[in-house]
């Protein structure tokens, strides 16, 4: 049973966040010792794919950003090079905070919506407009969050 309201949570996430981070090194490897054949981002086929282009420079993750960090009220300068980016998670997820728990939140939702349409796409052959995705974090984000953020967010239109 999953507890919103556990206090383990933001631990929770932050366990899943390290996780995630080292899976996606995995795969930035992978393509760099060439085991990856077609290394082409697939959310633009313009760039080569890694993890700098893929979750914080391509323009699909750009703008999927751009829309749910300004919905989130975050003030959205996020860095450009994955190293930076999760300084900037570290330092602005820090603490208990209702704002500190919604970066979180936008933070994991967001990589993981990225991640989830990169694989659609290279998989299953299917592709989602960024506005579905948008649409979809928050509504993820609203359903997950505890009544102190829920309150803040709920009656925001994205
Ligand atoms: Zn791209």
């Amino acid at each position: 049973m999953f507890n919103v309201k556990n206090a383990a949570r933001p631990k929770a996430i932050f366990t899943l966040w390290i996780r995630l981070n080292r899976k996606l090194a995995t795969v930035d490897r992978l393509a760099k010792w060439g085991l990856v054949h077609d290394t082409t981002c697939v959310l633009c086929k313009n760039v080569d794919e890694s993890l700098d282009h893929m979750f914080l420079q391509c323009h699909y993750a750009g703008e999927v950003w751009e829309r749910v960090l300004t919905w989130a009220g975050i003030h959205n300068n996020r860095p450009k090079t994955w190293a930076q980016f999760m300084q900037w998670s570290i330092q602005h997820g820090k603490g208990k905070t209702t704002k500190a728990q919604l970066f979180k939140m936008i933070l994991v939702e967001g990589v993981y919506a990225v991640w989830n349409e990169r694989n659609k796409r290279i998989f299953e052959d299917k592709k989602c407009l960024i506005d579905e995705v948008v649409k979809n974090i928050a509504y993820v984000t609203t359903v997950r969050s505890p009544i102190s953020i829920n309150k803040i967010i709920s009656h925001r239109k994205i």
